[in-house]
């Protein structure tokens, strides 16, 4: 990972609209053998960055709704009301270790769909970027999977499993279309302020809401709020990812300065923060992907910037690159 890789990143806090449909979907109990999650070595304390426990601020999850709340509450795109905080990142490099599955078994047809339209890209030998979208699925997810497929472009979907559940067939969509799926838990919780328990509840849940929309269990999490310490990493036992490059596209709802930031800022292997549940934030894509297109960028999905095999902690794509 390069040295510009650890610079304190302003810490997003998006607000997340919490979807009413927990009772709509029934979700199976899943076989934890089903998660096909990395073996991960335990959690080298020295490795982790004080991201999480350091920085994290109450204002985060005073935006969120309860995890069990029921009533109907789609505002989704609703103002975030927490703060940016920086977030220190660690100093050494994160172990590689075998690769995740991007798609855990599970027979469904938009899991094998989806690695039939993703293209084998070297990140060694091509110029490559990651697009990364939090706290969806949205009201404007369709059109940005439009945006998506009219460059040939792959991207990432941190999603939360309240959303998923309210927004089943979007989900289903972006996985069909080859876009990965990671995890944003259940409830956009800070995890370092929960509890073994919530935090296990926090990812199982929205583990099956994830599974019960595109028929698998997503092999990258992003921590929200990027909030993590080492109870967190112990617990998930998937790679952690979180950014190089991030526009504040929750802040500045303006799709011209989001996409100045994300063109200006971007080098190969950068990992570029978004949130799709913007309407400014999806109009600011179709100038990203054009103006990085002629940069020469290919746009890949996290796991394929490794070439499927993420490490435990991503900040960005470490893969020297050649041009
Ligand atoms: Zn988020």
């Amino acid at each position: 990972m390069s040295a510009g890789a650890r610079r304190g990143t302003a810490r997003v806090a998006a607000a997340v609209a919490m979807a009413a449909a927990m009772c709509a979907t029934v979700h199976q109990r899943l076989d934890a053998g089903t998660i096909q999650a990395a073996a991960m070595a335990p959690a080298g304390s020295a490795a982790v960055g004080p991201a999480g426990s350091a920085a994290v601020g109450p204002a985060g999850s005073a935006a969120v709704s309860p995890a069990g709340s029921a009533g109907p509450s789609p505002a989704l795109g609703t103002t975030p009301s927490a703060t940016p905080r920086p977030t220190q990142h660690p100093t050494q490099h994160p172990t590689q270790h075998p690769a995740p599955s991007p798609t855990a078994s599970s027979g469904a047809g938009a899991a094998v769909a989806a690695e039939g339209t993703r293209r084998s890209v070297d990140c060694r030998q091509v110029k490559c970027v990651a697009l990364t979208f939090d706290d969806g699925p949205g009201p404007y997810t369709d059109t940005l999977l439009r945006h998506l497929a009219a460059h040939q472009a792959h991207a990432t979907f941190f999603v939360v499993g309240q959303n998923v559940a309210a927004y089943p067939s979007v989900l289903r969509r972006a996985a069909t279309a080859g876009h990965e799926i990671g995890s944003h838990t259940w409830s956009h919780q800070d995890l370092t302020k929960l509890s073994a328990a919530g935090v296990r509840s926090e990812l199982a849940r929205a583990d099956e809401a994830i599974k019960a929309a595109a028929g698998f269990v997503p092999a990258l999490v992003r921590p929200p709020y990027g909030a993590f310490d080492d109870a967190v990493r112990v617990r998930i036992k998937r790679p952690l990812v979180l950014w190089s490059v991030d526009t504040l596209d929750w802040l500045h709802r303006d799709s011209a300065r989001v996409a100045r930031v994300a063109i200006r800022s971007a080098r190969p292997g950068s990992v570029i923060l978004f949130h799709d549940i913007h309407r400014t934030t999806v109009r600011a894509i179709p100038r990203v992907l054009k103006a990085l297109s002629r940069k020469g960028y290919t746009f890949v999905t996290v796991s394929q910037l490794f070439d499927g095999r993420p490490p435990r902690l991503v900040y960005e794509g470490d893969a020297p690159h050649r041009n």
